[in-house]
């Protein structure tokens, strides 16, 4: 291809692109004003919604894009400070709008702006490792930030005319509220379709997957429906009871959103959380609950933040399984630890004894292994201690337990097996791995073996040096062989 040509395809592939990331810029923009004209249909006072779904989208958008989602950001809140202008029927000149519109996005911009740069530099740091730690760190942000947005959102609207002075006693918490329900319910919903649709976005927050769950579970929409059909019914009774306690029956919606988030994909616990929130907002709104708007504000929260961690739930898990497959097998051979295995062979021998069953061991030592290390180096010794871990582990029962001591010496336990069944055991290792080759080489794999059966009363450790020395017999008598009483 000529240099001209190729100039111009690179060009068109950077024209390409550069509209691309236009699309998206302008998808997130229109996005975030139709979720604020969502919210503003369900305003139960003015300035004050049960939550602010578009808080959610610009946390994610900031977590997302960094600073790059700010002039997008800004120009939505300068387009719905108009818009609110129109709605309330504001006297105020165009100039005062755009001027309250600047000011009300840098408030917001810069609220959730450095609350997304504090999470993404812990994040990438490695401050925050754990799902528990991102999650507790995201809910505590989400929350100053929400804080940040609300009294400088209130200041930025006074500071113009556009609120009376002396509303912001009655108007900060609900606002901060709304807006803190709207962050921590739907940034990590849109996190997830952000990080599915730009699948290049690593989702780092507590695992927010849309990969299928392994095995098929139905019901969902049985449990959405249980869920909304007791939104309603508390809300509903709420409005027709003089007891303004049954607010706090909302409380009790954890219940189902709890079952969800046990036994559904992260992404549709997080839906069911978005539809749930939005489903109270449209009741409190339509059915004027005015009064207990903060009960039911502070119940999205609660909710909210119990699923999340809900989600971590499963991340600690197989942690703890990580843990402790750390803690039991060698990390090389995958062979018992040392100290595993005489646990593990102790409890056995209490168990032989009070059955009265016979318990064998067995110990066996590469022989020359020093000398594979150095001929084929270091890296063939590993593999020929992790070769010989599998074809020992593979011939092995459900009961035995094959531990590595150090180094080439190994143990074997066999719960159930007399002395002579031991040795037929050891026997038929010791030839598995004559015709097992070293890695690489034609050079066969030799090992000597001490074989015992615990006498009554004897303690694994007794029993573990007399096959020791019988290894070490085995060894004097010119290895690749089997050391036996
Ligand atoms: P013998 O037949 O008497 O057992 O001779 P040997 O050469 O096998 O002697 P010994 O059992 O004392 O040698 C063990 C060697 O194993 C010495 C040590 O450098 C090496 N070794 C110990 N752990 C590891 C390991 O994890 N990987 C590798 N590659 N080598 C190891
Ligand atoms: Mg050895």
């Amino acid at each position: 291809m000529r240099e001209g040509q190729w100039g111009r395809l690179v060009q068109w592939a950077r024209a390409g692109a550069d509209a691309h990331q236009g699309l998206r810029y302008l998808v997130l923009g229109l996005v975030w004003l139709l979720l604020w004209r969502l919210s503003a249909l369900m305003e139960y006072a003015p300035h004050a919604s049960i939550w602010f779904p578009p808080a959610g989208l610009s946390f994610a958008a900031l977590l997302l894009l960094g600073w790059r989602a700010v002039p997008v950001l800004m120009a939505c809140a300068v387009t719905v400070t108009f818009w609110m202008a129109q709605l309330y029927a504001s006297a105020a000149g165009w100039h005062d709008v755009l001027l309250t519109g600047l000011l009300f996005g840098a408030a917001h911009c810069a609220s959730y702006g450095v609350g997304a740069a504090v999470l993404t530099h812990l994040v990438r740091r490695h401050v925050l490792v754990s799902a528990p730690a991102i999650i507790l760190t995201f809910l505590l942000v989400g929350c100053l930030s929400a804080l940040c947005a609300a009294l400088s959102g209130i200041g930025a609207l006074q500071a113009t005319g556009m609120l009376g002075r002396g509303t912001e006693p009655g108007l900060w918490l609900p606002w901060w509220v709304g807006d803190m329900a709207g962050a921590l319910v739907l940034t990590p919903l849109f996190l997830g379709l952000l990080s599915w649709r730009y699948p290049q976005i690593e989702p780092w927050l507590g695992g927010l997957s849309f990969s299928l769950p392994a095995q098929k579970r139905a019901g969902f929409g049985l449990k959405l429906g249980i869920s909304m059909l007791l939104v309603s019914v508390v809300l509903i009774v709420a409005a027709h009871v003089p007891y303004p306690e049954v607010a706090f029956g909302m409380f009790f919606l954890i219940l189902p959103q709890m079952w969800i988030v046990y036994t559904e994909s992260p992404f549709r616990s997080a839906l069911s959380l978005a539809i749930f929130s939005t489903v109270v907002a449209i009741w409190v709104a339509s059915l004027n609950l005015v009064d207990q708007a903060l009960t039911y504000q502070f119940a999205i929260c609660v909710i909210a933040a119990s699923a999340y961690f809900g989600f971590a739930v499963p991340a600690l898990m197989a942690q703890n399984q990580q843990l402790s497959e750390l803690a039991f097998s060698d990390s090389l051979t995958k062979a018992a630890t040392k100290s595993y295995f005489f646990e593990r062979a102790e409890r056995e021998r209490e168990e032989a004894e009070r059955k009265a069953r016979p318990l064998s061991l067995i110990v066996l030592d590469i022989d020359h292994f020093k000398a594979i290390n150095d001929t084929h180096g270091h890296s063939i010794g590993d593999e020929t201690l992790i070769r010989l871990s599998r074809a020992v582990r593979v011939q092995l029962g459900p009961q035995d337990l094959l531990g590595r001591f150090g180094g080439d010496e190994f143990t074997l336990l066999l719960p159930g097996a007399e002395l002579e069944q031991a040795m037929a055991t050891a026997e038929q290792l010791r030839r598995l791995l004559w015709h097992t080759h070293v890695p690489g080489t034609k050079q066969h794999l030799s090992a000597s073996f001490g074989v015992v059966t615990l006498s009554p009363r004897e303690t694994i450790m007794q029993a573990f040096k007399r096959a020791d020395m019988l290894l070490l017999e085995a060894k004097r008598h010119g290895r690749n062989s089997v050391g036996v009483t």
